[in-house]
């Protein structure tokens, strides 16, 4: 069933396929994401908002980079979407994993995956989540200071420990290094401390931070790696890890920035700064998060409410959906990211969304609110769209890195379900 087919009919009149598949499992569906979305607003008294995550889209995301950056192995930032099975999938693929607490540590260890391919990826830890990476076996982790190293040795001390270097996150939407992240005035000294204490350094990693928007950043962050495995060879230590962290743009993001230039401005750096006939003794791993979620999840929204404010040059309409910024949307607060909508029904019909959408410059002045009672909960806060109804349907695409995992049950909503396809037959 494509959209063409089903586009303008009531939802109750779509094809008994559609309507089987929602009935068969509200969790999971066999068929495209646009199938799945079909089907669950067709299900009786259809209301919540819900994502559909495409998990063969996570493995076509893995396949792409083991084409382009075969040097690199991703170690997966749960901390992105610790979705379950987006975990289990991309632990059967053979990625690694970045963790940054214990809970996180658990749940890759809970699917099977090998201690050596997890990074506990926090210059600062909590000592209890340190013994408890000691007790699991998990030894490379991250410090960027003094005090880390002496918290290593007391609890840790056959931890692998990886010097977080700072670099230059200017041009990144959530800037890092503000926070973690070593100057490199600093770099050797922390070196010769680990070295006085007896904590085995075993490498450099850093993060040009999320959302980077210039391919540039990788190259530059490789050649300061570069300086601080001079510095360590300098005092007799012989590295081992190149953790060139996250910051990798997801399909289609927002930025304009292609994985595929990022990829081959990396692949270069890593070839003139640390050349396979050197250094085939140095593991490199990466930590991508959004790469691999952000294009997988949609998120569909129910209009619950609206408003029509009457305006000179005509009406404008407020409406108010089931899920907000104190939910999946805190991408707007956390993430800096500005979320567009797609009709999915107008009036109550199933309309072809791509379509509309391009002649939405005929339709309303708008805008989108969450479901909460702050004036803060805005999703768009303007834009066009036909007129849509109370119970009519909206749908973010590009909703999976940084949204589900800090979603709040602010003024008692529900954390939007997700419901599963799996175009590539990955998983399901
Ligand atoms: N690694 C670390 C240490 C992080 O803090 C983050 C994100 O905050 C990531 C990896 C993932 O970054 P991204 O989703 O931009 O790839």
């Amino acid at each position: 069933a494509t959209a063409a087919t089903n586009a303008d009919r009531p939802l109750h009149e779509l094809p008994p396929k559609l309507q089987a598949c929602a009935a068969a499992s509200s969790r999971q569906s066999s068929g495209s994401v646009r199938q799945a979305l079909y089907a669950a607003i067709a299900q009786p008294d259809a209301e919540d908002a819900f994502f559909v995550a495409d998990l063969g889209e996570v493995q076509r995301q893995f396949a792409q980079w083991a084409q382009l950056l075969p040097r690199v192995q991703p170690f997966f930032a749960v901390k992105c979407n610790p979705d379950p099975l987006v975990v289990k999938l991309l632990a059967r693929l053979g990625a690694g994993f970045d963790c940054a607490s214990k809970a996180e540590l658990q749940q890759v260890l809970h699917e099977g995956v090998a201690p050596q391919n997890i990074i506990y990826a926090h210059p600062c830890k909590p000592a209890s989540h340190v013994r408890f990476a000691r007790a699991s076996g998990v030894e490379m982790m991250t410090f960027d200071n003094a005090d880390e190293l002496i918290k290593m040795q007391q609890l840790h001390p056959g931890a692998k420990a990886v010097l977080r270097i700072l670099t230059d996150d200017s041009g990144s939407l959530c800037q890092l290094g503000l926070k973690f992240g070593a100057a490199s005035e600093s770099t050797l000294e922390l070196l010769r401390t680990a070295q006085r204490l007896g904590v085995d350094v075993v490498g450099v990693s850093f993060h040009v931070g999320s959302g980077c928007q210039s391919e540039a950043a990788f190259g530059d962050a490789v050649m300061r790696a570069r300086c601080v495995f001079d510095q360590a060879a300098s005092l007799g230590m012989r590295m081992t890890l190149l953790d060139v962290g996250g910051g990798f743009p997801g399909r289609g993001d927002q930025s304009g920035l292609a994985f595929a230039d990022v990829a081959s401005v990396l692949a270069a750096a890593l070839d003139c700064h640390f050349p396979v006939s050197h250094y085939s003794h140095v593991r490199v791993i990466a930590e991508p998060g959004r790469y691999f979620v952000a294009s997988a999840f949609s998120l569909a929204v129910n209009i619950v409410a609206r408003r029509c404010v009457a305006r000179a040059d005509g009406p404008a309409f407020m409406y108010y959906v089931n899920d907000g910024v104190y939910g999946s949307f805190n991408c707007i607060m956390f993430d800096h990211q500005h979320p567009s909508p797609r009709v999915l029904t107008c009036a109550g019909q199933l309309v072809d969304a791509h379509a509309k959408a391009a002649s939405s410059a005929s339709g309303f002045e708008s805008s989108v609110w969450g479901p909460t009672c702050d004036s803060i909960d805005c999703i768009v806060p303007s834009g066009r769209l036909p007129e849509l109804q109370v119970g009519d349907w909206l749908v973010f695409d590009g909703m999976g890195a940084y949204t589900i995992c800090a979603a709040s049950r602010f003024n008692g909503f529900k954390i939007s379900d997700v419901v599963y396809v799996d175009t590539e037959h990955a998983l399901l």
